[in-house]
């Protein structure tokens, strides 16, 4: 993937080296050993995020903090990261006034470790997240290695899509996707779990859609796609549950399958058609 940004920082938030808690009084949360951490972490995003925000990162095993650092590596991921949040943020404020909204920009809070947001305390652990509350996308960039060397998905086009689907989680908020869903999920609660699974794919089609305008200005290489459709398969329910516990349980999937998830980011990325990813209305996802 070409990076063809303008270094703009105005929306980046770079906590990095504040150390816990973005400077004051973090909240150490003393982890011991790997299983406490699994179970610590399942109650986390249970408890902190599976209601305000949704984390998308697995919430089992080695926590992105114990990877090694190393600061080249880290400053290419940073500058991916920004050029992909900034470079769909362009993209969705072109597209939304077509759908009656205006853009408000999201901001892009880079931290390592452990970090405060509106939707409560956030570590590497619970992985990309959005938080609707205070409009910012939260991502600690060891997450990238994770997702290269755990999860088989390296590529710098894998990564960008996990911020774009990120962004894409705001744009349903601006267009009032993600408060229906809420009010939906309220009033039906056996179906949280479906329509959480119906806004995580629809946010994996508005990666795509900006995927397909990535395409159209020549920015992706040969493979790059592929690498894309690799890491969104590479974080389906079905796999992530397999690889924790050995086993699969449909009705706790809240993020669609390695199939549901690659189907639609393919979908956003060959039509680039907001139209196209109404996961909402398609009888069967
Ligand atoms: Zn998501």
């Amino acid at each position: 993937m070409r990076i063809n940004d303008d270094g703009d920082q105005s929306n980046i938030e770079d906590r990095r080296g504040q150390g816990g808690g973005g400077g004051g009084g973090g909240i150490k949360l003393g982890f011991g050993g790997m299983v406490i951490v699994g179970i610590l972490s399942l109650i986390f995003r249970r408890n902190l995020f599976s209601t305000l925000g949704g984390s998308d990162g697995p919430s089992n095993g080695s926590p992105a903090a114990d990877s090694q650092r190393d600061p080249a590596s880290e400053e290419r991921a940073k500058k991916v990261a920004v050029f992909a949040f900034n470079d769909s943020q362009r993209v969705w404020a072109a597209e939304t006034p077509q759908q009656h909204v205006a853009y408000r920009p999201a901001k892009m809070v880079l931290f390592w470790d452990e970090t405060r947001s509106g939707c409560g305390a956030a570590d590497a652990q619970v992985g990309p997240f959005y938080c609707p509350t205070d409009e910012k996308v939260y991502l600690d960039l060891g997450f990238f290695d994770e997702l290269a060397k755990r999860f088989g998905a390296p590529g710098e086009f894998a990564q960008a899509y996990v911020v774009a689907h990120e962004v894409g989680h705001h744009v349903q908020k601006l267009l009032g996707i993600e408060g229906k869903m809420r009010q939906a999920q309220s009033r039906s609660p056996e179906l949280k779990n479906e329509l959480s699974e119906r806004l995580e794919l629809q946010a994996d089609c508005f990666a795509g859609v900006w995927g397909h305008s990535t395409n159209d200005r020549r920015l992706l290489d040969p493979g790059d796609v592929d690498a894309g459709l690799k890491a969104a398969a590479s974080i389906g329910d079905d796999k992530l549950q397999k690889d924790a516990t050995g086993r699969v349980r449909p009705e706790k999937f809240t993020h669609g399958t390695s199939e549901q998830r690659k189907k639609w980011l393919l979908r956003g990325l060959t039509s680039g058609k907001v139209e196209d990813c109404d996961t909402f209305g398609a009888t069967s996802f």
